[in-house]
């Protein structure tokens, strides 16, 4: 495993069909899940490490986003990746970028409009990302559904050569999404986040069962986080991430809450196989602790 630090040293080095694995580190076993698939898929796996500036709406919360990269490249050796581009802000950001990357109509709703700018961020240095490395193929998380849906849209959009690759979000080994931000939990905050998947879950009961209408599965999400400052529970469509009234095609609910001062999101995918019948995506759970905990 090699670290580069510039765009020419990542696209010299790298060989044959090329997958990217945009991170901004402190890395767990779902940025790995992702790391694993493009090495099935790919001759070079590459993988990005940088913490991205643009897409922090609040300048405290860029302060405190957790960072180890020794830790970092050794998981990403381990994980076997072929190269980690982990370039410098002097080197991702020479001049602050006058060129911004907007999808307008994408980010109204949810994280668009609780986190101002975030997705203008995300898309900006996505598509520097994907300009400067020229990978075949970028794999992101469903865990970031909204996200996921602008960039699969600016690719689309700005014709740009590049296959989008959506993995299933991991979890803990009792439903909690895996995100770096989780290290900030304490024990009884920890149990309380632990609302945002049961909710989620009984969601996905009711529309195994049957049930289509937004405001009831909202409302199962909503009962299960009482106890947290929830910022909004939506049923939205999967590419156009707009609200739905009711769930007649591929979708997602969305959640976003507050846990003391840490913020999470999560949400349930939902896709119709041939007949119509809903495919209700729950997840991986893993199988011990996560690695963002213990020795690593
Ligand atoms: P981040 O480092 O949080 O910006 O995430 C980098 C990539 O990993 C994004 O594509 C995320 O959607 C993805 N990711 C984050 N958490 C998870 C998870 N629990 N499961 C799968 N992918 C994830």
């Amino acid at each position: 495993m090699t670290v580069v630090g510039t765009f020419e040293d990542a696209r010299s080095q790298a060989a044959g069909l090329v997958g990217l694995v945009p991170t901004m580190g402190f890395l767990h076993e779902g940025h790995l899940s992702h790391v694993e698939r493009a090495r099935q898929e790919c001759d070079t796996v590459l993988v990005s490490l940088f913490v991205n500036p643009l897409q922090f709406d609040v300048p405290e919360d860029l302060d405190r986003y957790p960072r180890d990269p020794e830790r970092d490249v050794r998981l990403v050796t381990e994980a076997g990746a072929d190269l980690l581009f982990a370039p410098e802000q002097a080197v991702m950001y020479p001049q602050p970028p006058l060129t911004r990357v907007r999808v307008p109509l994408l980010e109204e709703e949810m994280e668009g409009a609780h986190r101002p700018g975030h997705f203008e961020g995300v898309a900006t240095v996505v598509t520097k990302l994907l300009g400067g490395l020229q990978p075949d193929r970028a794999y992101f998380g469903r865990k970031d559904a909204q996200q996921l849906a602008v960039i699969r849209r600016l690719v689309y959009d700005l014709s740009l050569p590049v296959q989008i690759v959506g993995g299933p979000t991991v979890r803990e080994e009792d439903g909690l999404a895996l995100s770096s931000r989780n290290v900030f939990l304490g024990p009884e905050e920890r149990e309380r986040a632990l609302g945002l998947f049961r909710g989620l879950m009984a969601a996905a009961d009711a529309v195994e069962q049957g049930r289509r209408d937004a405001d009831a599965l909202e409302g199962l999400v909503l009962d299960e986080t009482r106890d947290i400052d929830v910022e909004y529970v939506t049923l939205a469509d999967a590419d156009l991430a707009a609200r739905l009234d009711r769930l007649d095609r591929p979708a997602f609910l969305a959640v976003a809450a507050r846990v003391g001062s840490t913020r999470l999101i999560d949400n349930l995918a939902v896709d119709f196989d041939q007949s119509g019948n809903p495919v209700v995506d729950r997840g991986r759970r893993l199988t011990g602790p996560s690695i963002l905990y213990g020795e690593g």
